[in-house]
């Protein structure tokens, strides 16, 4: 069988087929045009990207005795017996272990070539040459007879001597733009009556990671049983995830459609999906985004320090999967931290199409984020993640929290003192200002102390939403105010809306002799909801700020 692979058949045979090099040709071109050939070329570049075909059809010019307009004619003497040519000299130093081998071709140099003009040295992988050789080489290179042409070609140029890289002439070959992995395979594939969806081009050329050569023999082994190249086939074989699906993913956060991401994710563990395969890509894809916004932060809907965030944690879920959670739980919970819950729930509420709604949601999301910076949102984990998984457990939870803040408001009112709110307004600018976690010390940034008894301090913030993400945290801010000040009070926060209100009916009642009365704050146990603390260790396993390991 005379069948050859593709990446073969179409290795370019002159410049204007070599994909996505532009500059690296046209200056490759000038120099033949204007007669300045130099003696050491070096072309550095990931695999796949052009780097032996170039360094092939530049020896194949540089001999062409019938140039035009800097391609080599074909027709020549030199371009018809280029393959066979003596004066060609192909060196692969990964695979030539006998470094003797090499030493010799080198140190032929001087005899003159048989028919060209030039003898040219090909050296591809020249990294893994030995010291030997290169010493050897480095000696030619530092006279090297006129006829003499080196092009060595490296993918780790960190491991070629600076001795020889300071005699060389350097190109860099860059991976291959997407669109022109993409649109050079869609070329192959119709001149080789290979049927492919449009999608399964674009997962190819994704795949390939910007090298061609891969991109072409991952068409060949789909293409090998004949039938058309989909995306399933793809993602059957290889256990990929479609970069189409990821982009969505990442579309799904940018809107804010906590349904979107469930549904995914379900779907990825349906499949049985590589979880980390998944994450990975996301990260990918996510560092691309970061850096687009890095360059133009006002076209983004997600800002850079939420993208940074999100990376870390999704890297950081990659140490953390345990026996205990599915993975997909855990990358389901990171996914839904970063969705703004205002703008969640009242999808739920509205139709879609109220844009009012909308940008007033906007509005609150970015004086919430003026007030708290980025915290607002690492803060609301368990407000997010509980509303998701069980909407019963949710509303219980505001429930309670409601109660709880009317009964300990009404039990403050009671044995409530001037004496104490001075005094607990002087402790609490001490605690805001001390060492406490910065998701905690937002929160409370705007918080002013309204009222105090000796046991129980009430705050007031200008947001309603804030008063929920306090009061979830409520002992966890009392336990810390207690080992920083050594107070152990009881704590709530109330919206200056409704704390207005309370004080007025506070009022009101006192003169019409309505006296207020200590309420049990443990009758309102029946009403807390139970997954709490599964939920808030989940959260805290989760999202513990521990050193941040990059995964490769
Ligand atoms: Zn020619």
């Amino acid at each position: 069988m005379d069948y050859k692979v593709l990446y073969r058949k179409y290795r370019p045979s002159d410049f204007s087929n070599v994909v996505g090099q532009d500059y690296t040709v046209k200056m490759l071109k000038n120099a033949i045009m204007n007669d300045k050939i130099s003696h050491a070329y070096l072309f550095t570049g990931p695999r796949g990207t052009g780097k032996t075909s170039t360094a092939k059809i530049f020896a194949k010019t540089i001999n062409c005795e019938n140039l035009v307009n800097g391609e080599a004619c074909g027709k020549c003497n030199s371009c018809l017996n280029f393959n066979s040519s003596a004066d060609i000299i192909e060196i692969d130093a990964a695979s030539n272990n006998g470094v003797d081998d090499i030493r010799e071709l080198i140190n032929n140099v001087k005899i003159a070539p048989s028919e060209g003009r030039y003898k040219i040295y090909i050296i591809d992988e020249v990294h893994m040459m030995t010291q030997n050789a290169f010493n050897a080489l480095l000696l030619t290179l530092e006279e090297p007879p006129a006829h003499a042409i080196f092009i060595m070609a490296t993918t780790n140029v960190e491991s070629v001597p600076i001795t020889i890289l300071s005699r060389c002439q350097r190109f860099n070959f860059k991976k291959i733009a997407l669109e022109d992995i993409k649109n050079r395979l869609a070329f192959v594939c119709q001149n080789e009556g290979i049927k492919i969806t449009d999608e399964a081009l674009s997962e190819v050329s994704y795949l390939a990671e910007g090298g061609l050569r891969d991109a072409l023999s991952l068409i060949d082994q789909l293409s090998s049983d004949g039938t058309e190249i989909t995306l399933d086939k793809i993602l059957v074989n290889y256990g990929s995830i479609s970069s189409v699906f990821i982009n969505k993913m990442v579309e799904a956060l940018e809107n804010n459609d906590a349904m979107a991401i469930v549904e995914a994710i379900k779907e990825l563990e349906n499949n049985a999906t590589d979880y980390k395969v998944f994450v990975k890509k996301l990260i990918a894809q996510l560092v691309q985004k970061a850096i687009k916004i890095k360059n133009d932060p006002y076209s983004q809907k997600l800002s850079y320090e939420q993208i940074k965030n999100l990376i870390f944690d999704l890297n950081d879920c990659l140490n953390k999967v345990n026996v205990y959670i599915s993975p997909f739980v855990l990358i389901q919970l990171i996914l839904l931290k970063y969705i703004n819950k205002d703008e969640l729930k009242n999808q739920e509420r509205m139709p879609k199409n109220e844009i009012n709604g909308e940008s007033k949601n906007k509005e609150s999301q970015v004086i919430l984020e003026q007030n708290f910076g980025n915290e607002i949102k690492n803060s609301d984990i368990q407000t997010t993640t509980a509303e998701t998984f069980s909407n019963d457990y949710e509303e219980e939870m505001i429930e309670y929290l409601n109660e709880l803040k009317m009964v300990r408001i009404n039990n403050c009112f009671v044995n409530a003192h001037k004496k104490y709110l001075t005094y607990f307004q002087n402790k609490f600018q001490e605690f805001a200002t001390s060492d406490i976690k910065p998701e905690i010390k937002s929160l409370l940034i705007d918080a002013k102390i309204v009222l105090a008894s000796p046991e129980i301090v009430v705050m007031a913030v200008s947001l309603e939403s804030t008063v929920l993400l306090i009061n979830r945290k409520i002992l966890e801010i009392e336990k810390s105010l207690a080992n920083i000040l050594g107070e152990n009070i009881k704590l709530i926060a109330v919206s200056e809306k409704d704390w207005n209100e309370m004080k007025e009916e506070y009022i009101k009642n006192l003169k019409n002799g309505i006296k207020y009365e200590i309420i049990d704050e443990d009758s309102l146990n029946e009403l807390k909801p139970t997954e709490e603390n599964a939920l808030e260790e989940i959260a805290k396993d989760l999202f513990s700020e521990e050193k941040i390991e990059i995964i490769d």
